[in-house]
């Protein structure tokens, strides 16, 4: 359905509405309860034991099982830790790591979906626009099933990590000249032009299968809902899935209260948080900056979805300053966590939404971390060297360069008042 005028379509080809809409879609659900997806938690292997399609019937229940491409994705763990309830305030906090995921970012959940409807339809191509994580999560999905891939990324603007994931797993790495919202333009019209298939968020496929981090999320608490749910917020597709997810699990009786979203954007590339703040009737496009690149967005292509999972939810949308962001994100660190720069806009937000007195600290709160560690070493090693420009690095644990010998090592240590490990 086309969340613009509403018109139906039955999904094949086209993904989007002849009015330029975003397209939905409207599942008939089969009858579910908890049972049915709590029965599949001892499933190992196959396509139930995958954090995404053990809810199948809430997320593709007319696919065919045996065209499920997968790489047991989900399944992420959540963590809480002394050190996060100290930094956000918030006496119940925890992080869900979905930087667990198999190419290390929550995009595998939307990916396997899409990719299995790709291969459903039989096409031989597939492409996407990305800041990094969706083309490395497409690029592995498309190589376990020999389908081409052609990855459109802003030159010189994505992290090393990712970028070396898209060149291993073989795709076919375009770098444009220009910045993300120029890529994703220029997909979607190679895409319509030259017969390749759309992976982006526009792809409503994806959007299924990332709901399942709240069906999961949910799941693991044992179906108890926390207050909040704190993500960070880029190109929006995330926050038009868990609302989604959220409106499904209520309409199936699956849960009784539904949780407030809280959407986090970098203060650099806060075209939503204006929209917003501001109570604007249409999003204004603007030119994103912000060190935490999987977020720097500047005209993001869900937020009609996105607006509606914040109203229905009774969320918000907050930003953060790109200090806020990497002193967090050296926080979720040094718990022994760790994510990349933008997963931490959430936890940096849920601190923010404590001091500007939304969430309150007895509230029961989960924070996304979205992508892994070892995604972008390079902003993590400029932060602790104090190298990133306009971020000075609160909580830096820089390295030491010491001659090879042990007087000096013995030197180093004591300056530190770190020989721990000797018996007096
Ligand atoms: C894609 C991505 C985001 C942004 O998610 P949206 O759904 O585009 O808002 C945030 N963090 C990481 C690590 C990502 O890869
Ligand atoms: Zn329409």
């Amino acid at each position: 359905m086309c969340v613009d005028c509403g018109r139906d379509f039955e999904l094949g080809l086209r993904l989007r509405c002849e009015c330029g809409g975003l397209l939905e879609v409207v599942h008939e659900f089969p009858w579910v309860d908890r049972d049915l997806f709590d029965g599949r938690l001892s499933q190992r292997s196959g396509p139930y034991g995958s954090g995404v399609w053990r809810f199948k019937e809430l997320v593709y229940p007319g696919l065919d099982v045996d065209r499920i491409v997968s790489r047991q994705e989900g399944n992420t763990s959540i963590y809480s830790h002394r050190r996060l309830t100290e930094y956000t305030g918030i006496g119940k906090v925890a992080v869900k790591h979905e930087g667990e995921n198999p190419s290390g970012s929550f995009k595998d959940r939307g990916m396997t979906v899409g990719v299995s409807e790709a291969m459903r339809l039989g096409v031989s191509s597939v492409a996407c626009a990305s800041t990094g994580n969706t083309s490395a999560s497409l690029a592995s999905f498309a190589a376990t099933t020999g389908m081409n891939c052609v990855v459109f990324i802003p030159e010189g603007m994505i992290a090393l990590g990712k970028l070396a994931q898209a060149l291993s797993y073989g795709a076919t790495v375009l770098q444009i000249r220009g910045d993300f919202d120029a890529a994703m333009w220029l997909v979607q019209e190679a895409s319509a032009e030259l017969g390749l298939y759309l992976l982006n968020s526009v792809n409503p496929w994806r959007i299924e299968g990332q709901k399942s981090i709240i069906f999961e999320l949910i799941q693991q608490r044992g179906w108890e809902p926390p207050d909040w749910i704190v993500l960070p917020a880029g190109n929006l597709g995330n926050t038009s899935a868990f609302g989604k997810a959220l409106r499904e699990l209520k309409s199936q009786g699956l849960i009784d209260s539904v949780p407030r979203l809280a959407s986090i954007q970098a203060e650099g590339a806060n075209p939503f948080y204006s929209l917003w703040a501001e109570r604007e009737e249409s999003l204004t496009p603007m030119e994103p900056h912000t060190v935490a690149s999987a977020i720097k967005i500047g005209n993001p292509v869900s937020w009609k979805k996105a607006i509606r999972s914040i109203e229905e939810t009774d969320g918000v949308v907050e930003q953060v300053s790109d200090q806020e962001i990497m002193d967090a994100k050296a926080v979720v660190d040094r718990c022994g966590i760790g994510c990349e720069p933008a997963s931490a806009a959430s936890v940096a937000g849920a601190r923010k939404l404590v001091d500007v007195g939304a969430i309150d600290p007895e509230d029961d709160v989960v924070c996304i971390l979205t992508g892994n560690l070892l995604k972008d070493p390079g902003a993590t090693v400029n932060y602790h060297t104090g190298v990133i420009e306009g971020v000075s690095p609160r909580f830096s644990n820089t390295p030491m360069v010491v001659n090879a010998d042990l007087a000096s090592v013995e030197e180093a240590l004591n300056s530190l008042a770190l020989k721990g490990s000797r018996k007096e």
